[in-house]
């Protein structure tokens, strides 16, 4: 496992312990926590136990235990309205460069996260050329 790891990332710190965590849980390949700053509370980090920047970075056999892992604990919480967002790169807000999935309670219209949603009008033909895009390199 920690070969994965990073000697100057946070959250790799974190998941051997170098740096102290409210942490809810973990398995051998993901680790939950508590955020430090929480947007609402029970606001929580699920990372995989291996460092990578950006999500298409992960193997996919971290990626099929962090799901589960985030759906036991938003259970836990009992959350019955809530976010799960992950970021990839400065311009979409990531500030932590180790791939984690947030899961924010949104108990009411005012607290949890606020999000702007800028949809464009689109053509049918912009959608399908975005199709033949996307296709050819699947
Ligand atoms: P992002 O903007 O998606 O990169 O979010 C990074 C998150 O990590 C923020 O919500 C921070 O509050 C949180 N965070 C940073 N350092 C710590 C830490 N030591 N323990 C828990 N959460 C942290
Ligand atoms: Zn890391």
């Amino acid at each position: 496992m920690s070969q994965h790891l990073t000697n100057d990332c946070i959250f790799c710190k974190i998941i051997r312990g170098e740096i102290p965590s409210h942490k809810i849980a973990e398995t051998d390949k993901s680790y939950a926590f508590l955020d430090i700053n929480p947007i609402s509370e029970g606001h929580t980090l699920v990372i995989p136990k291996y460092h990578s920047e950006f999500f298409h970075e992960v193997p996919e056999d971290y990626l099929a235990d962090l799901l589960p892992l985030a759906k036991k604990v938003a259970l836990a919480h009992g959350f019955e309205q809530y976010n799960l967002l992950q970021n990839n790169g400065p311009m979409a807000h990531q500030v932590v460069k180790h791939v984690h999935f947030h899961i924010i309670n949104k108990p009411n219209r005012e607290q949890g996260l606020g999000v702007g949603w800028p949809q464009q009008q689109v053509t049918q033909d912009q959608l399908k050329s975005t199709l033949i895009k996307v296709k050819e390199k699947l």
